[in-house]
């Protein structure tokens, strides 16, 4: 299978999960891959065991970082053709009790990160004008809030909102930006989650894992690959006329 063939894909947050994943999923169909993370050991250890893939270090908070990671990335790959924002955090708590340096943080990452990195990236693609695919990762989190998960929820409504104004703005350009919401996806990043509800709600840990599974209407969590499908398609010229979408890939949670 070969839909990526010569394609050029960056990837943040792509040392471990739901990113990795894509990395494996897009070399197998014949794309080079950026994988680009603030956690260099794991971007090289992912890097070595896939064909073509490189790793970059790439902090989304870091203006000179985005900067500089694109940069290596155009000049390692020879450019960029598809960008996925990947990267992100997860934070829990009541709202009485949500700190400002949280956040902060959340946004920084969630937010500004993917704001500044779509920034960069369009730079470049528009430069080269040969357009261009852009893919953010939001969540069922971004759908509708939660009661303690409210910074969460609204950084990933913000990918969303954003996923809608700079699909409308670089589509003339011939740049396609579209986002994924996942819905409860097995890995790392959950089993972080799951240690937020065991304090929350109080409950044992690995509780709260199992209720979401068995809440969703396919039966199960997620898993990182459930998700790549979609990536891939977004990613290829079948789906130029999409634009500033967001897809649900959640086994049936969230209807829009
Ligand atoms: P994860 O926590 O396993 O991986 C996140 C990656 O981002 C890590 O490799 C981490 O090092 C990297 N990262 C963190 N801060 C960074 C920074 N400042 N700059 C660059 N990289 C940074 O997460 P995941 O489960 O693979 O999730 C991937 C995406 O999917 C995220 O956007 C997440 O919000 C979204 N999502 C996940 C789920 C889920 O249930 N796992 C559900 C909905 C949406």
């Amino acid at each position: 299978m070969t839909r990526l063939a010569g394609k050029r894909a960056l990837i943040t947050g792509a040392a471990r999960g739901i990113g990795l994943a894509f990395a494996r999923a897009y070399a197998s169909e014949g794309a080079w891959v950026a994988i680009a993370d603030i956690d260099m050991g794991r971007a090289q250890d992912a890097a070595s065991d896939i064909e073509g893939a490189i790793a970059v270090k790439l902090d989304v908070t870091d203006q000179a970082s985005i900067d500089a990671g694109v940069a290596e990335a155009v000049a390692q790959l020879g450019g960029i053709d598809i960008l996925v924002n990947n990267a992100a955090i997860f934070t829990a708590a009541p709202i009485t009790e949500i700190e400002r340096a949280d956040y902060d943080r959340v946004f920084a990452i969630n937010v500004a990160g993917v704001l500044f990195t779509m920034q960069a990236v369009a730079r470049h693609m528009i430069d080269r004008g040969a357009g261009g695919k852009m893919i953010n990762m939001a969540s069922q989190a971004g759908r509708r809030g939660e009661a303690l998960v409210g910074v969460y929820c609204a950084s990933k409504a913000a990918v969303i909102s954003l996923t809608q104004s700079a699909g409308l703005n670089l589509i003339a350009h011939g740049i396609n930006v579209n986002a994924i919401a996942p819905g409860v996806v097995d890995g790392e990043h959950w089993d972080g989650v799951d240690a937020f509800f065991a304090r929350y709600e109080n409950k044992p840990l690995g509780q709260k894992k199992r209720e979401v599974g068995a809440a969703v209407p396919y039966g199960r969590m997620g898993t990182a690959e459930d998700l790549v499908g979609m990536a891939i398609f977004l990613a290829t010229d079948e789906a130029n006329y999409i634009v500033a979408q967001t897809y649900n890939v959640d086994g049936g949670n969230w209807m829009s």
